[in-house]
């Protein structure tokens, strides 16, 4: 069977494969984003309550925390293509910024935003805008195209080979951006990280992060759907969760209450950190007499003595270190820790360092941020450095 002959071809058409294409006017050139569902952006339209958290606001130099262990990884292509520019970029194709509240936030002013989303508050803006874009840039885009077979090329002149449904397609170059493994029903359910591998990619462990965490014991069921205010949570690395003397994390912000365990964003951005069988501690920072009612009783219920007295000792430890053993994390994560291991990647252009012309974005690498619009931002960060490195005349995009 003869292959359909492409320029470049990018596996997924989610934010960061149409940032992609969005950033990189092909000019002559033939390219192809194949998106294995029937539509674009899925999890994008779902980002942010569907409001979509774009990016976040202050120096893009603070941003690098945010992202663990990788932050400091990542730090070329987030200054290269930082929030201030994303904010340029939106504007000069009539996307302005706003901030939680809905006041508008110009491009100058993002120093000092939090959260950022589009104006309209609608991801679909978002998304219409990179659809509309890429084809401007001369982008074929085609669903139902799931990849299933990935070859390289025999020679350093050859192309690469990708097989769809409707048919192999050889390419100079590709660009893996088919996200994680979390939401499979969107799309992103991890099928090409077993392609990567069978070209001697290193994919790193892959696990739901920024995910509800599930605890031995839960007391809390009742208090279902009520959140508290600046609590300090603790995870426990695992050779010290007998003795909780070492920690992997710790987290101050705001916690959720759930049916089956907690939630909320400081419990979402140290999910990463709690493994199973270790303790996370939840200090309060408050009296007794501040904390919810319903939530009151319920502490003074597990102080209690077997006579039932309340032991007012027992009721202090647990206001400033209530301890659980963690079970698991929700397999409903907002985002994959683990993918294609950074060590592999030349972040100055997001190629793959043995394998020419194979190159990846997204939540496919092994990256992730904590919640606030620092995972879209990274998504836009690594697909314009790639757009930018393989820009015909590599003037940028
Ligand atoms: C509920 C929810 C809310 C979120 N809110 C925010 C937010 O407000 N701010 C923020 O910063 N982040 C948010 N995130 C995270 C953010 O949405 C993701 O990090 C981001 O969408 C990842 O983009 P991506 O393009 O790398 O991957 P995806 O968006 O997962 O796109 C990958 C695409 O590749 C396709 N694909 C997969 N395999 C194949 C294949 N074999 N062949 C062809 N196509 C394939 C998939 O169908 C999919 O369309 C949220 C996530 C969730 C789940």
């Amino acid at each position: 069977m003869t292959a359909e002959k492409y320029d470049i071809a990018v596996i997924g058409g989610g934010a960061s494969g149409l940032m992609f294409a969005a950033s990189l006017p092909l000019e002559g050139r033939k390219g192809i984003l194949l998106e294995k569902t029937h539509s674009f952006g899925t999890k994008l339209l779902m980002s942010g309550g569907g409001r979509c958290n774009i990016t976040h606001g202050g120096s893009i130099k603070d941003f690098i925390s945010a992202y663990g262990e990788s932050g400091p990884l990542l730090r070329k292509c987030l200054y290269r293509h930082s929030n201030l520019e994303l904010a340029d970029w939106l504007a000069d194709r009539g996307i302005s910024l706003a901030d939680e509240k809905g006041s508008l936030i110009e491009p100058h002013e993002i120093e000092d935003a939090g959260r950022l989303f589009p104006e309209s508050m609608k991801a679909s803006d978002i998304l219409d805008m990179l659809l509309a874009v890429s084809k401007e840039n001369g982008w074929e885009l085609r669903t139902e195209s799931e990849v299933f077979g990935l070859d390289h090329p025999d020679d350093e002149a050859g192309s690469w080979e990708i097989m769809t449904p409707g048919g192999c397609i050889a390419a100079d170059s590709i660009v893996i951006a088919s996200g994680g493994i979390t939401f499979p029903e969107t799309g992103s359910d991890g099928s090409v990280f077993g392609l990567l591998r069978d070209v001697g990619i290193e994919v790193t462990e892959l696990r739901p992060a920024l995910a509800p965490v599930y605890v031995e014991d839960y007391p809390y069921e009742d208090l279902s759907g009520v959140s508290l205010q600046d609590v300090t949570v603790t995870a426990f690395s695992s050779d010290a969760a007998c003795t909780c003397k070492g920690k992997a994390a710790r987290m101050r912000g705001d916690i959720l209450f759930t049916h089956r365990g907690f939630s909320g964003p400081v419990i979402l951005n140290i999910s990463g950190y709690a493994e199973p069988g270790e303790i996370l501690r939840l200090q309060y920072n408050r009296e007794l007499s501040d904390l919810p009612k319903r939530m009151q009783k319920i502490l003074e219920k597990r102080a209690a003595g077997p006579s039932g007295d309340v032991r007012t000792k027992v009721l202090a430890a647990l206001l400033d270190h209530d301890d659980f053993r963690v079970i698991s994390t929700d397999e409903k994560g907002m985002v994959t820790a683990g993918g294609i291991s950074l060590e592999e990647i030349d972040m100055t252009s997001m190629q793959i360092r043995n394998l020419p012309g194979l190159y990846a974005i997204g939540e496919a690498i092994d990256a992730y941020g904590i919640t606030g619009g620092y995972n879209l931002q990274m998504c836009w960060s690594t697909a314009r450095t790639a757009a930018e490195a393989l820009s015909s005349d590599d003037a940028g995009c």
